[in-house]
Formats: structure tokens, C-alpha cells, sequence
């Protein structure tokens, strides 16, 4: 079965499961490829020819000088937006970028409340990296906004600053109590000068793809993943931004319609930050993991949160998406362990305690019937925090696995995990990823 176009790429769980990747090899068969949701808070790194690229604003298809385009769902840092750009430039790689003149700019008091509101926080803090967005998404909504428009334009910049910057100096002096030295002069000149080098990048990008999406190949990149969605995700441990499917529609500008979707599943969990992590591991297998996997973040370099694949999260990520394909990434990583572990499905915390002491080796199940089994993400947040993990164990075929280029070559371990996969998901499995280069991919 061939790929079908438009096509959205969702992450299956809280980000980070190789959607760079997928993108950049996709981008080879679309003509366009679309950044909708989010900020240069999502990181995505891409391997060619050994030589890593980090991106957190351009779509990955700028590797493969496709038409890029950066819609009003994003919110952009005009600066790190402007290194990225340069940056592939220098490589004599052309971007070809449209952005949306309705896409927010992020400015630096937001970065500067960012960091505020996490101290006030304290124990609860999100876990956010202090560069604005979330609080640019605020000021979207709240329509108080400097929208690309706006930095392109010197008289609307000097507008919008002279509304906004007076309440937010206050709010982070007064308010929050923290310091706030830069003045509205400063920050005029600095964005202005963006707004000046970016100009040229404006088009209306919904116009554009209505038109492009009925006679090309259009690619939707989104960022983050479905447990940080603003709304279905981990609340509140999650982005400010729909990151399910469905985004696509109202971020870019378009009408529903048919888009397919495929879904970025890592072969085991990671999340980056606070919040509830069922699955997660504390030992010595989830820190192998953590470090053959280099699971430490590409923005941040934090170290990621490391645990087994979950498939209540799957699941649910398939329900909110519709998805049509999977993608499953980073199985060679899974070659250092012995034994590898599935949660099938969750049980409340009291019966899991009951059922711990029946457990067999292989699987266990809770016998005691007002035991609850739950195979979704639950939607209130206090019933997630109580479900305990049920898992299936597998054995593991402990052989580099990063060479294979067929399934029918992988070790039979190796077949039967990812065949249980698919047939818990119910959703065909079109790519298996055995390593970061854009050529360590099997293809189903
Ligand atoms: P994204 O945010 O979903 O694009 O993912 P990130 O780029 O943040 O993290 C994925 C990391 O895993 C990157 O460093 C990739 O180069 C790397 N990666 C992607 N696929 C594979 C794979 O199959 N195996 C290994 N070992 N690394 C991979
Ligand atoms: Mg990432």
C-alpha cells in the first residue's frame, strides 16, 4: 500500500519520537511540506551523510529544497528563525519559505514571564524551557499579539509595542517581582531589523495551500505530540497548542477534508519534563535506554524520561487522529535489552496492588472483577494518575539490528514484537526505523 498525500505526521506520544526523521524522507515524495502548530520549543533533528541538522522552525523538508511554509499556527522567534534560515544558506541549500502573515512573534518579555510564572510555579512548574512560547500563544488568543504582519511593518511594530509593552513590564516587575531591563526602544530596533531580513518571506499561506492541496503533495509536520496537546494531552504538563490531527484545519486554514495521517511511534516511551508517566522506568534498563538511545533533548538537552511503550497512549493517539499509518522508530535501541515489556492496559492503582501478587512472568491480568481495566488514556487527569501499567513481557534478540533493511530479515523476536504491535493498533505499520540515518528504515 502506497502513501497517500495530503498527509499529516502526528507523534503517537509526548513528542521526540523521530518525526524529523520521518518527515525528511517523506518530504521526498511531497512538494510542499507545512510547519502548522507550535514554537522552536519542539526540536527535530535529522541525520544525513553522519552530519546531524537540528531544526526547531523549518519543516525538515528543507534538506530536500522543497516549498516550505510556516502557517498561523506557529509562533515564531524571529532570531532563531533567521540563524536556521542562514545556517542552511551557508550550505548553499536554498529555503524556499512562505510564512503566514498571521503567525504570532514571540518577543522577549514573553520568555521573560515564561520564566516568571515557572518560579511562581515552584514544584509544579511545567517544566517549559523559558523561551516565550506558551505566553505568545496567550497573547494570541487574547488577541494582544505582534503578528508577522505587524514585525514586517515598522509603524504597526511601533503600534503593538506601545500598547503592550507598558502592562508587560509591569506585570513582570510588579506582579512577579522580577527584573525587567530591556526597553521598549531596544526591543523595537532588534525586531524591526528581523521584520526587515523576513519580509520577503510573507504569502498567505492558507490561500496558497487551498489551492495546492487538491493538485499536489502536500506534508503537514507537526510538532510535539499527542500527550502535550493543550487540551487531550497530560493537562497541565503539555504545550499550548492542539497537537492531535485535527489542528491542521483551523492552524493552516483549510476546510475539512481528507488528510491522511500517520502516526510516530517510538518502540518504547520518553517524555521530556513534569507529568504523569505510567510506564516510566527507574532502573538500570530505563538509563541503557536513555543513553543508546541519546534520549536527551534536542533544544534542550535535558535528559529525557525513559519507560515502555505504552499502548493505552497508542490507542488513544489513533482515536484523536484517525490515523491511518504507523511508523515505528528507534527498534534498534531495543536491541540492548533482554526482556522487553508492553503495557496493554492500565489498572487503578488499588486493584493493581491486588493483582501485582498473581502476577506470572508473562503477562498478568487482574483477576478480581471490580478491578477497572482501562486500554485508553483516561480524560480526567486524576483518574491517569492512578493507573498502573499492565504489561506483556517479550523476549529481546539482542543483535544489531541497525543494518537490516527488510523485515523478513529482522530477528524473529524482533518480527513478533513489532507484529503485536500492529495488531493491538489495528493500524497498518508502513516504516520501522532501525537507526537515525535517513537510510536505517525498513519499509512495509
Ligand atoms: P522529533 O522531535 O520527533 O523529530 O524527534 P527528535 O529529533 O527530538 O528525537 C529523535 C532522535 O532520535 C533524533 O536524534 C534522531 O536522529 C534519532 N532517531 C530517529 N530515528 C531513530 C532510530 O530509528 N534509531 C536511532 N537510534 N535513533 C533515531
Ligand atoms: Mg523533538
Amino acid at each position: 500500500m502506497k502513501i497517500n498525500f495530503p498527509l499529516v505526521i502526528v507523534g503517537s506520544q509526548w513528542g521526540d519520537e523521530g518525526k524529523g526523521k520521518i518527515v525528511d524522507l517523506l518530504s521526498n515524495q511531497a512538494t510542499h511540506v507545512v510547519r502548522y502548530n507550535g514554537g522552536n520549543n519542539a526540536g527535530h533533528s535529522v541525520v544525513l551523510n553522519g552530519e546531524k541538522f537540528k531544526l526547531s522552525l523549518l519543516p525538515s523538508g528543507v534538506l530536500h529544497k522543497k516549498k516550505l511554509f510556516l502557517s498561523q499556527g506557529v509562533v515564531i522567534d524571529p532570531k532563531v528563525l533567521l540563524d536556521e534560515i542562514s545556517f542552511f544558506e551557508k550550505r548553499k541549500i536554498k529555503v524556499n519559505l512562505t510564512i503566514d502573515p498571521r503567525v504570532n512573534v514571540v518577543m522577549p518579555y514573553h520568555k521573560a514571564l515564561d520564566r516568571a510564572t515557572e518560579i511562581w510555579k515552584g514544584k509544579k512548574a511545567t517544566g517549559s524551557l523559558h523561551l516565550g512560547i506558551g505566553y505568545c500563544y496567550e497573547d494570541k488568543n487574547n488577541r494582544f499579539g505582534v503578528r508577522f504582519e505587524d514585525l514586517i511593518n515598522a509603524t504597526s511594530l511601533k503600534e503593538r509595542l506601545e500598547l503592550i509593552f507598558p502592562l508587560k513590564k509591569l506585570q513582570i516587575e510588579k506582579v512577579y517581582g522580577q527584573k525587567f531591563d530591556l526597553t521598549m526602544e531596544t526591543i523595537y530596533k532588534e525586531y524591526n531589523r528581523y521584520g526587515r531580513k523576513l519580509k520577503k518571506y510573507l504569502g498567505d499561506v492558507s490561500f496558497c495551500l487551498a489551492k495546492e492541496i487538491k493538485k499536489s503533495r502536500v506534508l503537514f509536520e507537526g510538532a510535539h505530540g499527542t500527550f502535550l496537546d493543550g487540551v487531550f494531552g497530560t493537562w497541565p504538563y503539555t504545550t499550548a497548542v492542539y497537537t492531535i490531527a485535527g489542528g491542521v484545519f483551523p492552524y493552516v486554514g483549510l476546510s475539512p477534508q481528507k488528510i491522511y495521517s500517520m502516526g510516530i511511534v517510538k518502540a518504547y516511551t520518553t517524555r521530556v519534563g513534569n507529568g504523569p508517566f505510567p510506564t516510566e522506568l527507574f532502573d538500570k534498563t530505563g538509563n541503557k535506554i536513555r543513553e543508546i538511545g541519546g534520549e536527551f533533548g534536542t533544544v534542550s538537552k535535558r535528559p529525557r524520561r525513559c519507560g515502555w511503550l505504552d499502548l493505552c497512549l497508542v490507542r488513544t493517539a489513533i482515536r484523536l487522529s484517525g490515523l491511518d499509518y504507523l511508523a515505528i522508530t528507534k527498534l534498534d535501541v531495543l536491541s540492548a535489552v533482554d526482556k522487553i515489556r508492553v503495557c496493554t492496559h492500565y489498572v487503578i492503582a488499588s486493584e493493581a496492588k491486588q493483582s501485582q501478587k498473581k502476577r506470572s512472568l508473562r503477562r498478568f491480568t487482574p483477576r478480581d472483577d471490580k478491578g477497572k481495566i482501562i486500554k485508553e488514556v483516561p480524560a480526567l487527569m486524576s483518574d491517569f494518575t492512578k493507573c498502573k501499567p499492565v504489561y506483556k513481557e517479550f523476549r529481546g534478540w539482542r543483535n544489531d539490528i541497525s543494518k537490516v533493511r527488510r523485515f523478513e530479515d529482522l530477528p524473529k523476536e524482533a518480527k513478533i514484537y513489532i507484529k503485536f504491535i500492529e495488531k493491538q493498533s489495528r493500524v497498518p505499520i508502513k516504516y520501522i526505523f532501525v537507526g537515525p540515518e535517513r537510510s536505517q528504515t525498513i519499509i512495509l
